[in-house]
């Protein structure tokens, strides 16, 4: 079977074909890191580390580059440093931010079993590559400097019109619409309401950068422009798959393609447009103010990471999904299951069952249903496509151990009880081991008797 993937840009899905099987390419774009990642956030990084991992399955893990950035530069960022760091001078400030939410995030998302990028590019550290594409635009006729600002012309772009995308393709929007619908208190530097910002003037005591388009004043780069740049830098001016959330799909997603393909005279940026459904929590959308808004770094004080990854993956990626408590315990209960049986074997080849439906656009509640079926007929290709899929890190008394220290129970005691149990139960004091077991119950213990002996688990 061939790999199909769905294109938001042509609404359908399509064999993937590399522009180079040595060297199959992938963008997608990362967090802004001023707080905590919230468990939408762990969509998209768990969605592109199954398709990074496929990928790499398929052409081999040293002709797979996958890059997903770091934004480092942004007012959310500024913001939260003068809150957070009053005493310190703004710059030193941001940079304890980003530094601080920088590790919270690798942590987080090292717990959810995500392979870290072939490269993760900060935004303050390409800003080179932004001027130039800037430049280029300007001297293109695509964007114009005014009152310290650069902006870009969309409207110039679908006037040119040479090789060009049109502006308003990816998100299916037409830009008459847009200028029709645009607000009217539209920036007075602005041409048209529809221009939009490569290039701003910096406050006093922000971050700042010598501007391009022969603006003399400092300035910094608007948030579209980074993703171009970084994405240039490091997988050409063109290549295979960019990904991020359906959010990102307008602006964000439009105005890479736009300044890409002004700036390299490309009729693509991107062969493939991936985007993850959003999600929400206990069937509301998740918000500080309605107070259902749950970090990454929360649901780790509970759960294994594995168990969100499996949770986020029972559902397809382009569906909306729903988070609840009950689906996290039945994942945490699957995962259970298959530690026990398949941590500790040697791993068979990842079986067709599983792999067939993830070559149909990542279809992940159909390769976990082949899992379940897997577990009665083959553990060992069972804990192959487990691994393929991210999980099974730890063997199964390292998973049993956590779970034993998340939930308080000391084990000596257990242990020690069982042997009194099982003293009891020799000397025929049903009535004591019977107290015992309902012990070990309140405690979350469940125990099983079998010709070989006691076993005993944490109960979930
Ligand atoms: P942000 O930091 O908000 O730019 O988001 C980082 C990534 O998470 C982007 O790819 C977003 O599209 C994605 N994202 C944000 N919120 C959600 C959500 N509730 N569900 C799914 N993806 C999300
Ligand atoms: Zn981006």
């Amino acid at each position: 079977m061939e790999l199909r993937l769905y294109d938001t840009l042509t609404k359908e899905k399509r064999p993937f074909v590399p522009l180079d099987a040595n060297d199959v390419r992938m963008y997608v774009c990362g967090p802004t890191v001023y707080d905590f990642a919230h468990i939408g956030n762990a969509r998209p990084v768990i969605v592109f580390d199954v398709l990074f991992r496929l990928l790499r399955h398929l052409y081999g893990e040293a002709h797979v580059k996958y890059v997903r950035n770091i934004t480092d530069v942004d007012d959310k960022i500024n913001d939260r440093a003068a809150r957070d760091f009053p005493g310190l001078p703004l710059n030193e400030a941001i940079r304890k931010v980003t530094e601080q939410t920088g590790q919270q995030f690798h942590a987080d998302v090292d717990a959810l079993g995500a392979l870290r990028p072939s490269v993760e590019p900060r935004a303050t550290e390409h800003i080179g590559e932004m001027r130039e594409i800037i430049e280029r635009l300007v001297k293109g006729g695509f964007a114009y400097a005014a009152e310290d600002h650069v902006l870009f012309s969309p409207q110039a772009m679908n006037a040119a019109n040479a090789g060009l995308p049109r502006y308003g393709a990816l998100s299916n929007r037409s830009l008459d619409e847009m200028i029709a619908g645009a607000r009217v208190d539209v920036a007075p530097y602005k041409k048209d309401n529809t221009d939009f910002v490569l290039w701003k003037p910096s406050k006093p005591g922000e971050p700042s950068w010598p501007s391009p388009a022969g603006i003399k004043a400092e300035g910094r780069p608007g948030w579209h422009i980074e993703c171009s740049a970084m994405a240039w830098k490091h997988l050409g001016e063109h290549f295979d798959i960019h990904g991020g959330g359906i959010d990102l799909v307008f602006p964000h997603h439009e105005n890479e393609v736009a300044q890409t393909c002004c700036a390299f005279h490309r009729e693509r940026m991107a062969n493939y447009w991936m985007h993850n459904g959003f999600l929400q929590v206990e069937s509301e959308k998740m918000s500080k103010s309605l107070g259902n808004f749950i970090t990454i770094h929360q649901l780790l004080a509970d759960w294994p990471g594995e168990v969100l990854r499996l949770n986020m993956l029972k559902t397809h990626y382009r569906s909306p999904i729903d988070w609840t408590m009950k689906s996290l315990e039945e994942s945490a209960k699957t995962l259970d299951d298959w530690y026990r049986v398949a941590a500790d074997v040697a791993p068979g080849k990842p079986a067709a069952s599983v792999v067939d439906p993830l070559l149909d656009d990542l279809n992940t509640p159909l390769a976990i249903a082949a899992l379940h079926g897997l577990r009665s007929s083959d553990v060992l290709a069972l804990a192959g496509s487990l691994r393929l899929l991210g999980f099974l890190s730890e063997s199964a008394a390292q998973w049993e151990g956590r779970k034993q220290q998340a939930s308080g129970v000391d084990a000596k005691e257990v242990e020690r009880l069982l042997s009194e149990r099982t003293a009891a139960r020799s000397r025929k004091d049903f009535k004591e081991s019977d107290r015992i077991r309902d012990l070990l119950a309140a405690m979350g213990v469940a125990i099983k008797d079998s010709k070989a002996g006691t076993t005993w688990e944490i109960a979930r």
